[in-house]
């Protein structure tokens, strides 16, 4: 039997074939079948576990979505705005968090009802905060002297809506009596989180997941896993890595969905060959994860100037089509658009499905292996997840990017 037909059958006989067309969020499709599928590439210690809550694995593949607009910490994990810092292969973009958070942030000092921003000069050997104001002030510091406080005193805070550090604080690392004597606070404005976290959130995930095996905590170990799933599928979407995420900069408004749901919607099951192979440990996971987000901002500009080219071949009632959704009228690019513009663009689309796909394998392996392997009893009943409860916050749904799913 032809290999393709193969796949269909198993993904029917899976539950995917007719059960996302009425789903009415067409992102959440590509998600769920890439969690779905990544459980056939795990070892065989693990294989049982996972397959037994295939149903959990491909479900909750869409949480981190669902809780976008619950808190605004949750939107920026789903994507990097790369291209507002750096070019590939983004040599001036810290790989770590903290580092890169520092690298962007503003310091205000307050006293008072006075507020200003400091000058802050950051070099490998020292930071350095200066200001003519305040009497002129000149503080310097060995830089990783001030990351090792930062993490111990500053990351704690991260949550917070203010990161605060008192006088008493700062008179301590820069070994000073000035702050104090002075009645001066210091406030930091993270301006890095905002234009997007994936690459850092995937190494923290790895490191939650990884703690969730070494505790055997089935439940954690689930629910981290289907989670993971999703943001690592996100960062191999070259859309997801760039400020002009749904073409709004180039007049190609709705190319995200275009290329991240439609596509796979009209193609996935009958065209795409999801038999990855075997998942992978990874050695060095920060190197795997920044080359995933390096391939997919790669793929931008074709992702881009192909539409842009087809766009113009393609009259407008050629391009969009209206289809009976639940009911609705939806206009939506036409199958024939569609197949063109994937042509065009090689196997892109799929080959990303595919690597999502073993990533999301080997990311879970390189967990499971890296807190020692654990033996996770095959179960056979199927492990009942509690949820935290969704509510969704105005405020935020009004910010929250539309597009990314
Ligand atoms: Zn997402």
């Amino acid at each position: 039997m032809d290999k393709k037909l193969v796949l269909a059958i198993v993904l029917v006989s899976l539950g995917l074939g007719t059960s996302f067309c009425d789903k009415p969020v067409w992102g959440f499709y590509g998600h769920r079948l890439i969690n779905r599928m990544s459980v056939f590439t795990l070892p065989p210690e693990l294989v049982g576990f996972y397959k037994n809550n295939i149903e959990y694995m491909t479900e909750h593949a869409v949480d981190p979505d669902k809780r976008r607009y619950a808190t605004k910490h949750e939107g920026v994990r789903h994507y990097i705005d790369i291209d507002k810092w750096d070019k590939i292969p983004f040599p001036n973009v810290p790989r770590d968090f903290e580092e890169a958070i520092i690298k962007h942030c503003q310091i205000r000092f307050i006293s008072g009802t006075d507020s200003l921003y400091f000058d802050k000069s950051i070099t490998a050997d020292s930071v350095i905060l200066s200001t003519p104001h305040f009497g002129g002030v000149r503080l310097a510091i060995g830089y990783p002297v001030f990351v090792k406080y930062w993490k111990k005193v500053v990351k704690p805070m991260y949550y917070e809506d203010e990161w605060r550090l008192s006088g008493y604080d700062l008179d301590e690392l820069f070994n000073t009596s000035y702050f104090q004597q002075n009645k001066v606070d210091v406030l930091i404005e993270d301006h890095f989180s905002e234009h997007g976290i994936v690459p850092y959130h995937l190494e923290a995930t790895l490191g939650k997941l990884t703690r969730a095996f070494e505790s055997k905590d089935k439940t954690a170990i689930l629910r981290i896993s289907a989670e993971f799933g999703h943001y690592i599928s996100d960062a191999h979407v070259p859309l997801h890595t760039t400020s002009n995420y749904n073409g709004q900069l180039t007049d190609q408004v709705g190319i995200h969905a275009f290329w991240e749901s439609r596509i796979p919607e009209l193609f996935a099951e009958r065209e795409y060959d999801f038999f990855v192979g075997k998942a992978d440990y990874i050695e060095n996971p920060r190197e795997y994860i920044w080359n995933i987000i390096i391939k997919a901002h790669g793929y931008l500009d074709s992702v881009l100037l192909v539409e842009k080219r087809l766009s113009k071949s393609f009259d407008l009632d050629q391009q969009y089509c209206f289809d009976e959704r639940l009911g609705k009228t939806l206009r939506i690019q036409c199958p024939e658009y569609a197949a063109a513009y994937t042509a065009a663009m090689g196997s892109m689309v799929e080959d990303q499905m595919r690597a999502s796909i073993h990533a999301v394998g080997s990311m879970i392996f390189t967990a499971w292996v890296n807190a020692g392997q654990p033996e996770i009893e095959n179960i056979t009943e199927y492990v009942e997840v509690k949820e935290e409860p969704i509510v969704p916050d105005a405020r935020i749904q009004a910010k929250a990017r539309a597009h990314d799913n």
